[in-house]
C-alpha cells in the first residue's frame, strides 16, 4: 500500500512538473490522478476543445465551453447546445438564448457581466434530452469550471441543469424547485424555467419574473455581504 502511495506521489509530481514546463494536455487515463484546482481555466477549456469523451464529440459542429465572465459572481447553467450554440460555440444564442439575455435585462445584468454554461458542452442529435452517460462524461467540466468561477450565486435554468447540479432523481420537477434556495457545494442555488421551455409555455412567464427577482434580491443582498 505504501508503494502504492509512493508511486502516485511520483506520478503526480512529475505530471506537476511537466504542467509547469508548459504541457497542455495529457493522456485521458493519468487525468483523474492530476492535481484538481492547478489548471488554469484556457487549459479546462482547451480540454474541452478536444474532448471525446462520449459520443456527442463525433457529430457536433463546435464545442460550447461557456460565456461571459469567468470572474463572475452569477453562473447561469442550461441543459446542452442547441443549433445555434454548435454553429457558432457560444451558449444561448438561439431564440432561448434571445429570451434569456432579455430576462437578464430585465434585472439589471449584461451578458458579459455573468457567465453562462450548459451542463453539455456538445450538442444531442436533434435537440435531444441528454442520456445519464453523456452527463456523467461531462459534468466534470461544469464542477471544474464552477469550481475556478467561484460565484457567489448559481442559476439553473430548468430540470436538466437543476437535477443535474443538485443530484436529483428525474422525477423531480422544475416546478418543485422553484422558490427556495438550493446548495451546490457551498454555493446558493436558485432554479427556475428554462427559456425555451418558456417560449413553448409563455404562461410561465410571470413565474419566471418573480425567480429572477428573487435571484436579483439573493444576488445583491450577497455582494453587500461581502
Ligand atoms: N438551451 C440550452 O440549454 N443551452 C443553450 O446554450 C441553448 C439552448
Amino acid at each position: 500500500m505504501n508503494e502504492l502511495v509512493g508511486i502516485i506521489s511520483e506520478v503526480k509530481n512529475f505530471l506537476r512538473l511537466q504542467a509547469e514546463l508548459g504541457a497542455k494536455t495529457y493522456p485521458k487515463e493519468v487525468l483523474s490522478v492530476l492535481p484538481r484546482g492547478r489548471r488554469s481555466f484556457e487549459e479546462l477549456e482547451q480540454e474541452a476543445f478536444n474532448c471525446t469523451r462520449c459520443r456527442l464529440s463525433e457529430t457536433r459542429n463546435k464545442v460550447v465551453f461557456g460565456a461571459g465572465n469567468p470572474k463572475a459572481d452569477l453562473v447561469l447553467v442550461g441543459e446542452a447546445p442547441g443549433g445555434e450554440e454548435d454553429r457558432q460555440g457560444i451558449p444561448f444564442v438561439g431564440r432561448a438564448g434571445m429570451l434569456l439575455t432579455k430576462i437578464l435585462k430585465s434585472i439589471d445584468f449584461e451578458r458579459d457581466e455573468v457567465y453562462i454554461a450548459n451542463v453539455l458542452k456538445c450538442r444531442p442529435p436533434e435537440n435531444r434530452d441528454p442520456l445519464a452517460d453523456e452527463v456523467e462524461a461531462c459534468e466534470p467540466y461544469l464542477v471544474e469550471q464552477i469550481a475556478a468561477i467561484k460565484p457567489k450565486v448559481i442559476c439553473a435554468l430548468g430540470g436538466h441543469a437543476a437535477r443535474t447540479l443538485l443530484k436529483l432523481g428525474p422525477s423531480t420537477s422544475i416546478s418543485s424547485l422553484r422558490g427556495v434556495v438550493h446548495d451546490y457545494r457551498g454555493v446558493p442555488l436558485i432554479a427556475t424555467y428554462h427559456p425555451a421551455y418558456l417560449l413553448r409555455s409563455p404562461n410561465k412567464k410571470r413565474d419566471t419574473w418573480e425567480d429572477v427577482k428573487f435571484l436579483r434580491r439573493l444576488y445583491d443582498s450577497l455582494k453587500e455581504g461581502g
